[in-house]
């Protein structure tokens, strides 16, 4: 249902993504690690167009882009409605309810009837397990709550793809399992998911296949049990033995 195809993005002079592919089929869970800097934050915002990529070919679902030259509005809108995006720091309407914030984009972007969204959202807020907290804002919840939330948006529009950017790395410890499990609980559901994480046990857990990426390339890409026990490159051996 994925498909990318040497995909290039630079910085001013930066050349952080040389070329990088890979593919993933419907209902299954794609977890990309790497270095600091690597690019991993690069691909995933690359794959709903939050960052536009130089060159290279994107494909999700029945919606095709090749970049490089000038995208169309109806080709960037195509390909970014088929994906939903679990932000590090959860990208809240600050001065939205958790409830105004799960509607947002079904009431506002996808016109979606109010009362459906409401009673939506009710329904996957009670999923993420904050039923009872659909009238607060923000800064009343904690990081994992608040990443619930973040969870509970993604899903109000009904992507094809989520796309998860270190959904727990701004979190206190203690507050890290409870978004992971409901991570593994959509995992369970058949959602297809990437996510980039540094949470190497939970990657081995969840992911279907993994992608280690090294200087804006993928060096690696295999079923877990393979790449975490033997991996076969030498750069994938060094990053897990300073990462465990
Ligand atoms: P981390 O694990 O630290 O989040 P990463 O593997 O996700 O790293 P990216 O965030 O994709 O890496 O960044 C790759 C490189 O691109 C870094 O050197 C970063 O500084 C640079 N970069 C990313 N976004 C921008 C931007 N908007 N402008 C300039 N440079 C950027």
């Amino acid at each position: 249902m994925l498909s990318v195809q040497d995909l290039h993005k630079s910085f001013g002079d930066h050349h952080v993504l040389k070329g990088v592919d890979f593919s993933l089929d419907k209902g299954k869970v794609l977890v990309i690690i790497g270095p600091s800097g690597s690019g991993k934050t690069t691909v995933l915002r690359s794959l709903n167009l939050l960052e536009m990529p130089d060159k290279g070919s994107l494909k999700i679902g029945d919606a095709n882009v090749l970049f490089g030259k000038r995208l169309s509005k109806k080709a960037v809108k195509q390909i970014r409605q088929k994906s939903a995006m679990v932000f590090q720091g959860y990208n809240l309407f600050p001065h939205r309810t958790v409830l105004e914030n799960v509607i947002e984009g079904p009431v506002q972007v996808q016109k979606i009837d109010k009362q459906e969204a409401i009673q939506k959202a009710k329904e996957l807020l009670e999923k993420v397990g904050l039923r009872e907290h659909i009238d607060k804002y923000p800064h009343q919840l904690s990081g994992g709550q608040q990443q619930r939330v973040g969870i509970a948006r993604a899903l109000a529009i009904e992507p094809d793809l989520l796309l998860f950017d270190e959904p727990t790395s701004a979190l206190d410890p203690e507050l890290v399992g409870e978004v992971l499990k409901v991570i593994k609980a959509l995992a369970n559901e058949g959602w297809t998911m990437i996510i980039v994480t540094h949470e190497l046990k939970f990657a081995e857990e969840v992911a279907d296949e993994v992608l280690f990426m090294d200087q804006g390339t993928v060096i690696e890409k295999g079923q877990p049990s393979g790449l975490f026990h033997q991996p076969e490159h030498e750069r994938t051996k060094q990053f897990l033995s300073r990462i465990r």
